[in-house]
This record gives C-alpha cells, sequence and structure tokens, in this order.
C-alpha cells in the first residue's frame, strides 16, 4: 500500500483537532487531519456547544416572548413554536461552521480526510492507517501524530440509550417533539442547559441528581443561586437520587432511583435525557498496540509537552486530563503546534473559564471558595449584586450576583464567580486578569464603561477591599 508522508498528522477535527492542524499548517508544517465522520467541528460543532446554543437562543426568545416582554409594555399575542423552523436553524447554523472548517483547511493546504483513524508505530517509525466507510485504506506516515478523539457520552447501567425514549444529548438535541414531561439525570452542564431548552418551549423537567448539590466544580453559592432561579422558572429538582434504572413501555418512561435512606421511589416521564459525564473516546484507535498509556479513567496520559508514553505522539483536549471544555482543547491544540515548530506551547490552566449557557448564565474562572478553604489558602471576598447596576436593571437583568476572590496577603486575583444575564461574556474581563496575574485591585482600578453590567464586575472588585460605591 503507497503511504503519504506528512510533518504531523492529526486524529480528529474537533475544536482540538482542528485547531492543531490549522496552526500546524500556519507554522509551515506539512499536515493532515484524519476525522471519522463527514463534517468536521467533532462534538462541538455538530452535536455540542454550537447546536446546543442555538436551541439555547431560540427557546429564550420564544420565553421572553411569552413571559418578559409585559414588563416592558409590549403586548404579543399569538406567541406559538415552530420545533421544525427551529431544528433548521440549528442545523443552517451547524452546516455554515462545519463547512467554515473545511474552507480552513483549504485555505491553509491541510489535507482532510475522511475515515477512521488507527495509530501503528514501531517505537520510533510512527503511521496513522485510515479506513473509510467502503472499507478501504490509505496509510498516512508522520513525524508526529497528535491524538484528538475526544469524548462520549457515560451511560448509567440500567439506563439503556434507545436514541428515543432514553436519549444521551446528540438525542435532546433533535427531539422530534417538546416532552410532556422531561426526566433529566444528571444536573450537570449539558442537563441544565438541554434541560431549560425544553423547559421554556413548554415541558414539565424533573432533574434527579446524584449529590446533595447541582453544578459540581461550580462555586458552592452561585450553583445554589443557579438551582433557586431554574427553579423558579419551573425545574423540579431532586438531589441526592441514585438512579437505578428506566424502563420504556411506549411513550412512557420509568425512572427508578433510591434516596439517601436507601427507599426507592419512581418517575414517569415520555423523554429521559442522561448526562451524568462524558468518558475520553479511543476505542479503534490503536492506543494499546502502539504502548500509548491511559489511566484508570481511559485518558490518555501526557506529560507537560503533551507527549504520549510514546515519543512523537502527542495528545489534546478531551481524550487527555482537565475540564472538557473546546476553550482548553483548542488552547491544547495550538499550544502542540507551536512545541511541535520548535517553539514553547502554553496553557493557562488556571485561567480556564467555564460557562453553563442557562439563564441566567453561570460563569467561573479560577479557584472556587470550597478549593481554597480545602487548600487553606487565606483569601479575601468581594460581592456585587447586579440589582444595584442601573444596566441590569434596563435589561430586566436584575437576578445577579459577581463575586470576586482575592489572596488575603498579596490581593492576587484567585477567582471569579458570576450568575446573571451575560455572565459568559463578563468573565473573559477576570480571565485575562488572572492569567496576567492582576490583583482585584487592578481590576479595581481599571475604568469600565458606564452603563454596563462589566460595572458589577469591577464593583465586587472594589468590594474586596470594602470600597464599593454603591453598596450600603
Ligand atoms: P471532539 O470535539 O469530541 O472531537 C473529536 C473528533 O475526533 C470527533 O469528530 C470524532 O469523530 C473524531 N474521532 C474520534 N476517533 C477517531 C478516529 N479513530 N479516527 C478519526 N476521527 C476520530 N464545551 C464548551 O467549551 N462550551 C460549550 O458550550 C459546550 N457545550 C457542549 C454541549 C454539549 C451538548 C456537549 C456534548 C459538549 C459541549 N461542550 C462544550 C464540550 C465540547 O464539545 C468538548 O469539550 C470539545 O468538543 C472537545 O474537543 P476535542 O477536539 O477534544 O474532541
Ligand atoms: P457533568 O459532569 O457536568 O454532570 C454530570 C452530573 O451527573 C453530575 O452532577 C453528577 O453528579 C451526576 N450524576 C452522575 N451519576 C449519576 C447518577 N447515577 N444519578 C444521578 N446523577 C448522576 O457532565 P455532563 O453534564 O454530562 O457534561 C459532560 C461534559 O461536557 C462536562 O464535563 C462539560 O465539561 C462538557 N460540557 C460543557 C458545556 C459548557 O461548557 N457550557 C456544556 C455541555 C457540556
Amino acid at each position: 500500500m503507497s503511504e503519504q508522508r506528512y510533518d504531523v498528522v492529526v486524529i480528529g477535527s474537533g475544536p482540538g483537532g482542528y485547531v492543531c492542524a490549522i496552526r500546524c499548517a500556519q507554522l509551515g508544517l506539512r499536515t493532515a487531519c484524519v476525522e471519522r465522520y463527514p463534517t468536521r467541528g467533532g462534538t462541538c460543532l455538530n452535536v455540542g456547544c454550537i447546536p446546543s446554543k442555538a436551541l439555547l437562543e431560540s427557546s429564550e426568545r420564544y420565553h421572553e416572548a411569552l413571559h418578559g416582554l409585559a414588563a416592558h409594555g409590549i403586548t404579543a399575542t399569538g406567541v406559538s413554536v415552530d420545533l421544525a423552523a427551529m431544528m433548521q436553524r440549528k442545523d443552517e447554523i451547524v452546516g455554515q461552521l462545519t463547512g467554515g472548517v473545511e474552507g480552513l483547511f483549504k485555505a491553509n493546504g491541510i489535507a482532510s480526510i475522511t475515515g477512521r483513524g488507527r495509530l501503528v508505530t514501531d517505537g520510533t517509525a510512527h503511521q496513522v492507517v485510515v479506513t473509510a466507510e467502503d472499507g478501504s485504506e490509505q496509510v498516512l506516515a508522520a513525524d508526529a501524530i497528535v491524538l484528538a478523539t475526544g469524548s462520549k457520552p457515560t451511560a448509567l447501567p440500567g439506563v439503556a440509550f434507545d436514541g428515543d425514549r432514553v436519549v444521551d444529548s446528540t438525542g435532546a438535541l433533535s427531539l422530534p417533539e417538546v416532552p410532556e414531561h422531561l426526566v433529566l439525570i444528571g444536573a450537570g452542564v449539558i442537563g441544565l442547559e438541554l434541560g431549560s431548552v425544553w423547559l421554556r418551549l413548554g415541558a414539565r423537567v424533573t432533574v434527579l441528581e446524584y449529590l446533595d448539590r447541582i453544578l459540581p466544580g461550580v462555586d458552592g453559592e452561585i450553583a445554589k443561586q443557579a438551582q433557586r432561579l431554574l427553579k423558579k422558572q419551573g425545574m423540579s429538582f431532586v438531589l441526592g437520587a441514585r438512579v437505578r434504572g428506566a424502563e420504556v413501555d411506549g411513550e412512557r418512561v420509568t425512572v427508578s432511583w433510591t434516596d439517601a435512606r436507601g427507599e426507592a421511589h419512581e418517575v414517569v416521564g415520555d423523554r429521559v435525557l442522561c448526562a451524568v459525564g462524558r468518558r475520553p473516546f479511543t476505542a479503534g484507535l490503536g492506543c494499546e498496540e502502539a504502548g500509548v498509556a491511559l489511566d484508570e479513567r481511559g485518558r490518555v496520559v501526557v506529560d507537560e509537552a503533551f507527549q504520549t508514553s510514546v515519543p512523537g505522539v502527542f495528545a489534546i483536549g478531551d481524550v487527555i486530563r482537565g475540564p472538557m471544555l473546546a476553550h482548553k482543547a483548542e488552547d491544547e491544540g495550538i499550544a502542540v503546534a507551536e512545541i511541535l515548530a520548535g517553539g514553547h506551547g502554553h496553557v493557562g490552566y488556571d485561567a480556564i473559564p467555564s460557562i453553563v449557557y442557562t439563564h441566567p448564565e453561570v460563569a467561573g474562572v479560577g479557584r472556587t471558595e470550597e478549593e481554597l478553604t480545602a487548600a487553606g489558602v487565606p483569601y479575601n471576598r468581594g460581592r456585587f449584586r447586579y440589582a444595584a447596576n442601573g444596566r441590569a436593571l434596563a435589561l430586566g437583568e436584575r437576578e445577579g450576583l459577581v463575586k470576586i476572590l482575592a489572596h488575603a496577603e498579596t490581593d492576587r486575583l484567585l477567582g471569579c464567580h458570576i450568575i446573571g444575564a451575560r455572565a459568559g461574556d463578563l468573565i473573559a474581563e477576570a480571565a485575562v486578569a488572572i492569567e496576567l496575574g492582576a490583583s482585584a485591585e487592578d481590576l479595581a482600578r481599571a475604568c469600565h464603561a458606564h452603563p454596563t453590567l462589566a460595572e458589577v464586575v469591577r464593583e465586587a472588585a472594589l468590594d474586596v477591599d470594602h470600597r464599593a460605591i454603591h453598596k450600603a
């Protein structure tokens, strides 16, 4: 079989893989990117970040038209949902972006190859064998191979995905009708975002969560506020629920669970979304045969330069340690490309923001209060509420809070946590500040335009030193 030679072959075209391939090409490396699906962009563009945000936006506008306009003196009658049109809009956005990645590959001279990639190596000479849908194979040889194969939904024992009544996130992005009663297993990011979509469109939503809180990893105070506000919107929460199974009977699904005392319960819905986390995806990749070490959670083990246990084979994104976020995967893709081109790759792991796109949004960067307390780091806290901000009131968004955490001795910014409208945009300022090693004082001294929500961030920074202006 003939062999094509590249400097770098990237397996996977998600935000980790495609960004890595583009940066490699920019740096003059002859690059190929292998993707098993016909479209580029991975989970994020096809069945993740982008379609979910498209539906969140559409459902938010519907909800606003129904419930939010009256306060502005606007009467809207005859407001209804055309679900097919909403889905088509989502699909068009996805098509535009996945096509855009293909266009960027072309513009950068990247070989875009469709098929399942498998790593073959004798420890020094590396190849990727690509098997196409029709079974034909081609061999790509490269000095460096980057594994960017992402992740897949975790299944729960007793809860079998059937793609119809019991779905994962991909199924929940394309339900054929608004459920009557959607049962969510897992109060994590996916559950709350997709649950919000269907709640706003008219479904009754019950969330079963194993822990005694929602949104693990989010600052505790902010997560409590999120639960309160989602409950106000009509989402029901059962915490401490250990789900045992889901039985489908026609159009009904019975989900059984036990509470903290071990007592058994059931809840019946017409659709179930199980979103209890994602696992790294390495099936068929040939890691075992190639000697690429995986850890106990199935993640590819990498060193600080993203190199696996096999020299010349690298890995990035959801398939390695760290948060499963598109921007983290992208940053790692850029870093590894720069390392391969002889430079120094850097990822600022202390300043990776994370956002939950519910309404209001929840966003955080840096350390939470719980983490600082557990680590024994002394800190000061500044807090400021949206309710005292002019822009928030003009927007009708008085529910919200910004919390800034700074080192008690040095004032260095350690964390920023926000719940409120546009929290996802506001958090960027804190991420830059943490990355640049700024203090709360630095943030407070920077001029913030009036009237903006960003003023809430500044007031919270001032409050670290009890100097907030609009706080009694
Ligand atoms: P992926 O995007 O999973 O891409 C991996 C690619 O590799 C896939 O296309 C796969 O087909 C391909 N592949 C796998 N094995 C092979 C093989 N052997 N040969 C060839 N190709 C292969 N993150 C955010 O930051 N913000 C969000 O708003 C957000 N929303 C999300 C919403 C949902 C519903 C979901 C499911 C996820 C969301 N995420 C979000 C997470 C985000 O999608 C992932 O963190 C991100 O896609 C990881 O990028 P990646 O490149 O590592 O992997
Ligand atoms: P998650 O880890 O965010 O949440 C899973 C939840 O399920 C947790 O609260 C967990 O305690 C709960 N759970 C686990 N087992 C359970 C059981 N048996 N019964 C009831 N509850 C149970 O996972 P996810 O929501 O599936 O999302 C996966 C990943 O995708 C996340 O880690 C996130 O990084 C990424 N993602 C990010 C975004 C975003 O950035 N906006 C959006 C969607 C997904």
